[in-house]
């Protein structure tokens, strides 16, 4: 397969600089790496948190963002021996971790805190040709289509994963906070796929629309309408969704979510806003039973498995196609609020 030695990457020198569309040489895989020309990449809200640089970790200077890169493999190192040249693979988040710490070993690479970073402490997806280590790049089965499957490389994984860890069974609702965003969209999706009932949290029509007609969410609670605590309560018959998994990214939500928590439930904080904090009153959290948790993307069985759910066409949420050179403008809708699902760029245009 013939690689060029120049691509376009959409470049900033450091936080809230210009995001320019550039020339840039494409990189060679180390001995354990693999190069992949991605063909799309999701557009994840992490990426507008790094180029504005509001989180307590530093990003690379002249970064190239993006970390759902969906593509094929052109060249791989020396020691890459379980993935060739032509296999169709992802560029996620966890782009390689030390393999020997603690938790490593255990099979929480997330944990690692030597762990790359996809378009964070490492160049990401929002070029043409990215590099990932070979055991950490998602294996993205032959056709399964490569615009559809690049959410599923972050959002799809992280909600996943965060509804495992809400220990919640099947038959038994969810509040989804945040529904009708990238997370959100797939969040009701993979919660309808693992057996269970949804409340979508968002606002506007367009999201009700998209959570209610699209997704199969049961019901939706407007939280710029409407009280989400005493809908949540009344939609669950005074008690409470069994597990909220908290995808929003403002604060309100992560100081309200226990109150509507069924005893016994669990809260899974999974947004990042800037600066916010978890807050919940001691007594009815204790005398309740209610658990708090964080969950952070997902180690590479959550990777497999999520794909194996969309591979098996059980996953199915709109996305909206635009081009790489658009990112900026994507950033801005982001901000805004006003995209339904997925954004997801074609890197040739
Ligand atoms: P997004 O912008 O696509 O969606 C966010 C949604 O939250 C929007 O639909 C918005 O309307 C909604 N929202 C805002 N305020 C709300 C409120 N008060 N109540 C209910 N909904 C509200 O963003 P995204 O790409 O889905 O990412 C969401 C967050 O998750 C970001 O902070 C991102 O960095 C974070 N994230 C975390 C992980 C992890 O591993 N924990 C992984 C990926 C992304
Ligand atoms: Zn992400």
């Amino acid at each position: 397969m013939s690689v060029p030695t120049e691509q376009y990457a959409q470049v900033f020198k450091s936080n809230n600089d210009p995001i320019e569309r550039k020339k840039v040489p494409v990189s060679k895989p180390g001995p354990d790496e693999v190069l992949v020309n991605i063909k799309y990449t999701g557009v994840c809200h992490t990426d507008l948190h790094a180029w504005k640089g509001d989180w307590p970790l530093q990003t690379k200077q002249n970064l190239i963002g993006g970390h759902e890169g969906a593509g094929v493999v052109v060249a791989v190192g020396e020691l890459v021996k379980d993935i060739k040249v032509g296999d169709h693979a992802g560029i996620k988040w966890i782009n390689g971790s030390c393999g020997h710490c603690e938790f490593c070993m255990a099979g929480d690479e997330p944990l690692c805190t030597n762990a790359l970073l996809s378009g964070y402490t490492v160049d990401g997806s929002f070029q043409q040709y990215a590099i990932g280590k070979a055991v950490d790049v998602a294996r993205i089965p032959k056709g399964v289509p490569l615009d559809a499957v690049a959410p599923i490389l972050c959002a799809g994984i992280t909600v996943y994963k965060a509804l495992k860890e809400s220990q919640a069974r099947a038959g038994q609702t969810i509040a989804i906070v945040g529904a009708g965003g990238g997370l959100g969209s797939l969040a009701v999706q993979y919660a309808k796929a693992m057996g269970f009932r949804v409340i979508a949290i968002d606002t506007g029509s367009e999201k009700q629309e998209m959570c209610l007609n699209v997704l199969g969410a049961e019901e939706y609670v407007d939280f710029a309408k409407e009280d989400v605590g005493a809908k949540v309560k009344s939609i669950t018959g005074g008690l409470g969704a069994h597990a909220v998994i908290l995808l929003a990214v403002s604060e309100k939500p992560f100081q309200h979510a226990t109150e509507y928590c069924r005893a016994h439930g669990t809260v899974v904080c999974v947004g990042l806003p800037a600066k916010a904090r978890i807050s919940a009153e001691v007594f009815p959290t204790v005398i309740r039973m209610i658990t708090i948790k964080g969950s952070y993307v997902g180690n590479r069985i959550d990777t497999h498995e999520a794909i194996d759910f969309f591979a098996r066409g059980l996953i199915k949420a709109p996305f909206k196609v635009g081009k790489l050179s658009e990112l900026p403008q994507v950033f801005k809708l982001m901000e805004e609020g006003k995209i339904a699902g997925r954004y997801v760029l074609d890197t040739s245009k």
